[in-house]
Parts: structure tokens; C-alpha cells; sequence
């Protein structure tokens, strides 16, 4: 018995797709060790959690790779910073396979920092220990808070030291999707202009994510709606917990409407739609409050992929691409309001709430308030009956929320309230706090913090710092794309 026949592991994708990766035989590490597991993550997929910890450091590593697997890197290109790679692709991951789960799903199982591929171009296929725990403890947090994304299964060290920022512990962080399918991967092909590529592509892409839209005579069409709905879907939801991806290029965007590609993300404290983690976006391109058009912007880069099969006359496939970017906008604009309805308990829509929203946003921006414990605070004040800010552009605000609640039993809003507004958000300087400390050797406080942002909803004793923001000896916060 081979350990990937164990995981049960298949490959739709290598064995579909042929000409659309680069097949690769991992070079491994020689003494690797596994750091983090994530026990109910593997259990969900149907993997024996207890066997991941005893034998997994091997093949979480890429240093065991049994017969009868096809580690694959996927070819992609992508929209840079408004620019055009035309060649990226996996360059420090392989796809070990596919995980199909108890209840069907089929999840990529990919290592991220595994080494070099045909796509390295000049970099080292490497990734940082500090760079792997945090993609790890943020994206578990982006899954516990109920936003679509990528998650992660575990982290081994392999022993080797990288050269980043500062020298670190190489590390391989063992990434599940629902695939690693990106505009980018779309691209790739439209760039070389194969067509016959770009459309068996579509269709598998169609069929695995989309399958209730495959009874369709036009894939391409298909695709790109179902892509912008879900874009749409996805970018209101970061929108509604402060979340600023920080690296928005079009390899980064995935066809399923997950999250992806945790570098430089970091969630806002102060309310205030500029803001800006990320050291290298130096025009603010994708700040804060750009994110919802930089959706539309991929998404028209999305139907210029696929100009060519939306129709057969130009003018007909630039109204189908038009119809694309009018679904995301209406799905993301609806999607949007429900969820900033739910942050402020109203639980039907009426005329006045959008303009009650902004204006508290406005108040926000203004007084630099905590963007997440602001909505903690207002659930609290309903039952303390005293508004949460002693301001007088507060208390007016304030007021008119509550005649809008009307006479609702305040208890159950407030209940309402805590169920869609997190306590807990991986803070940043409580990620900078567990990260410095890993790369001491010290674990304990990732752990911490990954128990306290799994339950981001429910007051945890004890862990009250981690609910407040960064104290302001802190500073400005910088994020680095070069993990
Ligand atoms: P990212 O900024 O993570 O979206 O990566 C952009 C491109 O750079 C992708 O093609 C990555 O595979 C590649 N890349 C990033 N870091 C490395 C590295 N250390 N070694 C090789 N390729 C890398
Ligand atoms: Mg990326």
C-alpha cells in the first residue's frame, strides 16, 4: 500500500487537462517536520488525522511521493498591477491531487514551498515558516467567519533556512481548495491563443464548479456568469469584515470564488476606505474601498480571455461580457447591503437603510473607530440602553437606529448582531506577536490565536486583548508580497 493510495488521492485534472501543467518530480527535504495539523480540517476531507500526524511530515512535504501519483505544476498567467504576465504559473507549489470528501466535494491538496518548478522563473520555490503560519491561522479565520476561501491542512518545517525579509525556516504549507483555477489560468491560454485548450478548460472548470450550469450550449458564457455571481458573492463578504486582500492580480482570482493567495493581506482597524497594507501598492490600487471595482476590473479581463467563444459576432459577445459585469455588480451590491443590514439588525430591508449605513460609516471614518468592535459595541448598547459612543454626531445616529429597530425585543438584535459581527479577527499585531515568537521556536502563541479567531462569534474568557485593536505603539502596519 503506497501513502498517496492511503489518502486515496485522484487527478482529474492532470488526467483531463493534458498541456495545461508541467509535471513535476519533487526533489523533498530530507528531515521534515510536521509543525501544525489541522485535525478537524482533515477529518472533514475523510482523512485519518492520526495517521497525517504519525506519517504525514513526509508527504505534506513533497520528500515521499509514492507511485501512481502525478505531482503537477498548473501553467497560469495573470494581470499584475494592471500589467500583463503572459507566464507565471506554480512556481513554489504542486497539486499532490484531488480529496474527494465524504459528502463528494473533490478539494485539491496543494504544497505551497515544496521547491523549484518549470514556472520558478528567479525565485527559490521556496516559502518562509512565518509566511506559511500566517496564510495558515488567517485563512482558517476567513473560514470560520463564513467567507469562501482556501484553507489549510498543515505546516512542516523541512529544515532548511530561506532568505526573505530576514533568514527564516523554510516551511511547506499544505493548501486545500476547491481548485486552484484562476482568470489567470484562463489567460494563459488566451494569450497563446489556443483555443482548443482554452475550451476544454472552460468546460472542466464549468463542470466542476457549476455543475447545475452545464446544460448549456455556450460554456464560455456560463463560466463567466457564474464566475462574476460568485466574484461578487465573495468580495461583499470581505467588504462586511474589514478584510483587504492587498493582492488582487487576475492569478489571484480563483473561477470557484474562493479566496486566495494570502501574502500581503491584512484586516483594517481604523474605518477608512484608503487603507492600505500592502508595501508594494503604492497608488493604493487595491486599498480597502477599491476592492469592489478591481472585482469588476478582473472580471472584464475574465470575458477578454474568453472574447472569442462568448459569440461569434464581436458586438454580441461584448453584450454578453457587458451582462457579466452587470450580474456582479447587482450580486455584489445586494449581497453588500443584506450583510450591512444583519451588521446593524435589521432584519428586513426598508427605504432609509442605505443612507442610515453611510452615515454611520461616515461617523466611522471620521472618528477612526475600531471598524470591527464598532459593531460589537452597538450590540452591546442596546441592552445597556446608552449609546456605544459618547458623541453628539454619535448620538444622533444612534437615535435613528433606534426608531428604525422599532419596537423588536432589543435582546434577540443584539443576539442577531453577535451572530454576524466577530469578536475576534486575527488582529495584526497579535499575527506579528505569534509569528515572531514561531520563528523563535515558540508555537504556543499560533496555536492561541488559531483557537481564539475558530470561534471568532463566541466570548472567550480570558481573551480580551485579543479582541482589541493594535495598542498605538504598534505603528502603521506593512505587509510584503516577497514570502
Ligand atoms: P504571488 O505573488 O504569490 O501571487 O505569486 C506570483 C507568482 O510568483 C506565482 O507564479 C508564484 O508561483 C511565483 N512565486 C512567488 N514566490 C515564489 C518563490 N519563492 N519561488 C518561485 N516562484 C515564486
Ligand atoms: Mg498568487
Amino acid at each position: 500500500m503506497t501513502i498517496e493510495n492511503t489518502l486515496g488521492l485522484e487527478n482529474t485534472y492532470a488526467s483531463n487537462l493534458d498541456g495545461l501543467f508541467a509535471p513535476i518530480d519533487p526533489a523533498g527535504f530530507p528531515h521534515p517536520e510536521l509543525l501544525l495539523l489541522n485535525r478537524s480540517l482533515a477529518t472533514e476531507l475523510g482523512l485519518a488525522p492520526d495517521w497525517l500526524e504519525a506519517y504525514g511530515a513526509a508527504l505534506l512535504s513533497g520528500s515521499d511521493v509514492a507511485d501512481g501519483t502525478r505531482p503537477i505544476a498548473q501553467a497560469y498567467a495573470g494581470h499584475q498591477f494592471g500589467q500583463f504576465n503572459p507566464q507565471l504559473g506554480d512556481g513554489r507549489a504542486l497539486l499532490l491531487g484531488e480529496v474527494v470528501d465524504p459528502r463528494g466535494r473533490r478539494f485539491d491538496l496543494q504544497l505551497k514551498g515544496a521547491g523549484r518548478t518549470p514556472f520558478s522563473r528567479q525565485g527559490d520555490g521556496r516559502a518562509a515558516l512565518d509566511s506559511a503560519l500566517r496564510e495558515y491561522v488567517v485563512s482558517e479565520a476567513m473560514h470560520a467567519l463564513g467567507v469562501p476561501t482556501t484553507r489549510a491542512l498543515a505546516v512542516v518545517a523541512t529544515g532548511e533556512t530561506v532568505m526573505r525579509q530576514r533568514a527564516a525556516p523554510g516551511a511547506v504549507l499544505t493548501r486545500v481548495a476547491a481548485s486552484h483555477i484562476r482568470i489567470g489560468t484562463l489567460e494563459y491560454f488566451a494569450a497563446r491563443r489556443d483555443t482548443d485548450k482554452l475550451r476544454r478548460l472552460i468546460d472542466y472548470t464549468l463542470q466542476r464548479h457549476y455543475p447545475d450550469r452545464t446544460d448549456t450550449d455556450n460554456s464560455a458564457r456560463a463560466l463567466l456568469e457564474a464566475v462574476a455571481a460568485a466574484q461578487g458573492r465573495l468580495i461583499a463578504r470581505w467588504m462586511h469584515i474589514g478584510f483587504v486582500h492587498g493582492v488582487m492580480n487576475t492569478d489571484n482570482v480563483t473561477l470557484s470564488g474562493e479566496t486566495i493567495d494570502y501574502g500581503p493581506c491584512a484586516f483594517m482597524e481604523a474605518f477608512d476606505p484608503n487603507t492600505v497594507f500592502s508595501g508594494i501598492d503604492q497608488h493604493g490600487r487595491y486599498a480597502y474601498g477599491n476592492q469592489p471595482d478591481i472585482g469588476a476590473w478582473n472580471l472584464a479581463r475574465m470575458a477578454e480571455a474568453l472574447i472569442e467563444l462568448l459569440a461569434e459576432e464581436s458586438e454580441a459577445a461584448i453584450e454578453i461580457a457587458k451582462g457579466a459585469l452587470e450580474i456582479y455588480g447587482r450580486t455584489i451590491n445586494a449581497a453588500w447591503f443584506e450583510g450591512m443590514r444583519a451588521k446593524l439588525g435589521l432584519a428586513e430591508e426598508r427605504e432609509g437603510d442605505p443612507e442610515l449605513i453611510q452615515e454611520l460609516l461616515d461617523w466611522m471614518k471620521d472618528n477612526q473607530a475600531d471598524y470591527t468592535s464598532t459593531f460589537r459595541k452597538l450590540s452591546v448598547s442596546l441592552t445597556d440602553a446608552a449609546p456605544a459612543f459618547d458623541a453628539p454626531g454619535f448620538v444622533a445616529w444612534d437615535q435613528k437606529w433606534r426608531d428604525r429597530l422599532g419596537d423588536t425585543p432589543l435582546a434577540s438584535v443584539a443576539q442577531a448582531m453577535d451572530a454576524v459581527n466577530p469578536l475576534y479577527i486575527p488582529r495584526n499585531h497579535k499575527v506579528e506577536e505569534a509569528l515572531d515568537a514561531a520563528l523563535q521556536g515558540d508555537l504556543a502563541p499560533t496555536r492561541t490565536l488559531l483557537e481564539v479567531v475558530s470561534q471568532p462569534f463566541v466570548a472567550q474568557p480570558g481573551r480580551d486583548t485579543f479582541a482589541a485593536p493594535a495598542p498605538d505603539a504598534f505603528g502603521p502596519y506593512q505587509t510584503h508580497c516577497n514570502t
